[in-house]
């Protein structure tokens, strides 16, 4: 594939080891689809464990160099991988929206915070610095400095392909570690675009790689004794069962999974804009965002009013494919999702929720895709399965709470702890629900609250297995150990 060009159909992708682009170890590969036109634009190779281990071996041997490299030298290579980024950022737009069937308008939002994280860990050098306490008793100071540690690895969803890699490779570059990213055999494109831009950039041959593949050659990653850490991000029981296996493995691990994000609305928010917040939440990326708002919690008498004012936005939304002009949302990933996505719109009418806009009602003509329009379900009780378990794609449920005490019993009860919002005109209000709510990413009259790069993304319950998240200092901490020195000269 080269940047600028359409993707090539049946293209089959190679691995990008030590520097050079590899296919000759494969023999097994996965066909990659455009979502919006059900066609095969790519093959992904479904890379063996004596590939891993080829990759792994040439990021051992770059690391003894590259940690040896001072940092202010390391993050050199960063800056001209941002102003590549900068300089290609539409044509991988493009290939976003081709592999996973979002809008461009959305797909250039990726690759803004793509470049971010880039740019946050080109600061590494000021952000690593360790601490001195001299005197600490007579004639003795005592300091904490922090070191790379190895090779570190990441496994990818399918949701944000060219970003998701990137929360966490710049701030382990950075750190003086060596790197190995495994898209999502689902969307691996944009990643293969991007890994083009890295040749370009000239970093050394094997501090960074790329390997394709689906299960496998994510736990020959986890399993292999070379690699330091993983970071994973995806579905909640794949995040558990690799936080389980890295932490069997003795690797260091942070591991983001599902969600099921709640949106509450007091009776005094403002409720136009409460609305175009909520469907931008619930509907953007086809509700496949981690941090897509699925679930309304509407307080007090106006639920009336909120519920026909969304059916009213929703209806307007109009879905085809992510290149088109004025195309507001796309398909889901996969056949596969599309019909699981249906399955639980029938398993809402059968759990008793009022479907209020059925999604099912509606086609679209023009493209094969996987398309599934929008739909809200009103009358939601929480333990309903809509109400509860993560359904990732353009669903909404919309349940009546009584007053805030109610729907914070509700979050409560969910397993998951992602990110939430609340809308509301009140200060008390927000304060209250900021300190109670068990949440990660917090959003007070914003709709997807995203922690920008130098904030931790920062997940609890099930939406999270470790103890320092992606980004922010917590990245810094998470790829590098701390060592304490204390020295007395005679
Ligand atoms: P997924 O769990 O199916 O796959 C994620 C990655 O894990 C892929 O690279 C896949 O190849 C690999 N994988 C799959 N099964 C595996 C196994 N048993 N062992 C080892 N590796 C395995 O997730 P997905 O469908 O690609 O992504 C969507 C999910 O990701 C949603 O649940 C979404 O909420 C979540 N997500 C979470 C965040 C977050 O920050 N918390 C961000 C984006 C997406």
């Amino acid at each position: 594939m080269v940047v600028g060009a359409r993707i090539a159909t049946k293209e089959k992708l190679p691995n990008y080891i030590g520097g050079e682009w590899h296919t000759e170890s494969v023999d097994s590969y996965l066909p990659v689809y455009n979502p919006a036109l059900d066609e095969v634009i790519a093959e992904v190779p479904l890379s063996s464990k004596a590939e891993v281990d080829r990759a792994v071996q040439v990021a051992k041997k770059a690391y003894a160099t590259w940690s040896n490299t001072p940092a202010v030298d390391r993050v050199q290579y960063l800056f001209k991988l941002k102003q590549l980024l900068e300089d290609h950022k539409e044509e991988i737009a493009r290939i976003l929206t081709q592999e996973h069937g979002k809008t461009l308008e959305e797909a250039r939002g990726e690759m803004r915070r793509t470049i971010e994280n880039v740019e946050v860990a080109t600061g590494i050098p000021s952000l690593m610095q360790g601490r001195l306490l001299q005197d600490v008793s007579r004639g003795i100071d005592q300091e904490e400095i922090r070191q790379p540690m190895g090779v570190f690895a990441m496994l990818a969803p399918f949701n944000f392909p060219a970003m998701v890699p990137w929360w966490f490779a710049p701030h382990a570059l950075a750190t003086g570690n060596t790197y190995i990213i495994k898209p999502s055999e689902q969307t691996p494109c944009s990643q293969q675009a991007i890994f083009e831009l890295i040749e370009k950039a000239g970093f050394p041959k094997g501090v960074i790689n790329l390997v394709h593949g689906a299960r496998e050659t994510a736990e020959a990653l986890i399993e292999h004794p070379d690699i330091e850490g993983i970071s994973f991000v995806g579905s909640t029981p794949v995040a558990r069962a690799i936080y389980k296996k890295a932490a069997e493995y003795g690797k260091r691990v942070q591991a983001q999974g599902g969600a099921k994000n709640f949106l509450v609305v007091m009776p005094d928010a403002s409720m136009k804009f409460t609305v175009d917040s909520i469907v931008s939440s619930a509907y953007g990326c086809a509700g496949q965002r981690c941090l897509a708002g699925s679930a309304v919690l509407s307080i007090g008498e106006k639920h009336r009013a909120l519920t026909d004012q969304l059916i009213d936005a929703t209806s307007r939304l109009k879905v085809g494919y992510g290149l088109s002009e004025g195309v507001d949302m796309g398909p889901v990933i996969s056949r596969k999702q599309q019909a699981r996505v249906l399955d639980y719109i029938q398993i809402g009418s059968d759990e008793g929720a009022k479907p209020i806009l059925d999604g099912r009602a509606k086609k679209v003509k023009e493209y094969k895709g996987y398309f599934v329009h929008p739909t809200i379900f009103d009358e939601v009780e929480p333990e309903m399965r809509i109400a509860r378990e993560e359904i990732f794609g353009p669903v909404l449920s919309v349940t009546h709470a009584r007053d805030l005490e109610e729907a914070l019993a509700i979050v409560e009860k969910n397993p998951y702890g992602n990110a939430i919002s609340l809308y509301t005109q009140s200060g008390k209000w927000a304060r209250e629900f900021k300190l109670r709510v068990r949440c990660g990413n917090v959003g007070i009259n914003v709709g997807v609250a995203a922690a920008m790069a130098f904030f931790p993304f920062a997940g609890m319950k099930d939406s999270f297995f470790g103890d320092l998240h992606g980004q922010g200092m917590d990245a810094i901490r998470f790829f590098t150990d701390a060592k304490v020195v204390i020295s007395r000269w005679v």
